[in-house]
C-alpha cells in the first residue's frame, strides 16, 4: 500500500526549525477541523461499511524533548476499500498528489478506520507505518466510528505505542 509516499517523505524531511513546544511529554498536535474532518470521512465510510483512510498534513519542529507534528490538513483520494481493508486507488494518485498539494506543510502522518472493531494498529498497519514514516515523525491515527474512538499511536522497533494528543483551537 502507498507505496508511493517514503520518496515524498524523504525529499521533504529537512533539518527542522527549534521551537519549544506547548505542552510537555506530547509530541501530536492536531487541530480541532482536521479532528472533525477525520471523524467525519470515517462516519462516512460507516454509513457503506468501509473503512477510509487519508495523510495527515501539516509541519513537524524540534526542540529539547525531540521532535513533534502539528497537524493543521488531511489529504485523500478514491478509495479501493471493504470493511477491514482500505488502499489508495491506483488510478487516482493525481487526486490524491492534487489533495497534498493543497495542504500546507509535509506528510506527519495518516488516518484510517476500523469500523466497529476498535482502535489499534494491526501487523499490516505497522508494517505501512514503517516503510512510509521515521520514528520520531510519523503518527498513525486510527478511529473507530461505531463508538467515536480515535486513537495516536507511534511504532518504535515494530511496537505501536499509544501517544498523548492534544487537540488545538483551529485558526
Ligand atoms: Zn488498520
Amino acid at each position: 500500500m502507498v507505496t508511493v509516499m517514503p520518496k515524498i517523505i524523504a525529499s521533504e524531511v529537512k533539518e527542522l526549525e527549534f521551537r519549544q513546544r506547548t505542552v510537555k511529554g506530547t509530541s501530536l498536535y492536531v487541530t480541532e477541523a482536521v479532528l472533525s474532518n477525520i471523524a467525519d470521512h470515517a462516519d462516512e465510510g460507516y454509513l457503506d461499511n468501509k473503512e477510509i483512510m487519508g495523510l495527515m498534513m501539516g509541519s513537524a519542529y524540534r526542540d529539547d524533548e525531540g521532535e513533534y507534528v502539528i497537524v493543521t490538513g488531511t489529504a485523500t483520494s478514491k478509495l479501493d476499500s471493504n470493511e477491514v481493508s482500505v488502499r489508495f486507488n491506483k488510478e487516482s494518485l493525481e487526486q490524491l498528489f492534487g489533495s497534498i498539494d493543497r495542504c500546507r506543510g509535509v506528510i506527519v502522518g495518516w488516518y484510517h478506520s476500523h469500523p466497529g472493531y476498535g482502535c489499534y494498529l494491526s501487523d499490516i498497519d505497522i508494517k505501512t507505518h514503517e516503510g512510509i514514516f521515521r520514528k520520531d515523525i510519523g503518527f498513525a491515527i486510527v478511529v473507530d466510528p461505531a463508538d467515536s474512538t480515535i486513537i495516536a499511536f507511534q511504532c518504535v522497533d515494530g511496537e505501536p505505542n499509544k501517544v498523548p494528543m492534544l487537540i488545538m483551537d483551529s485558526d
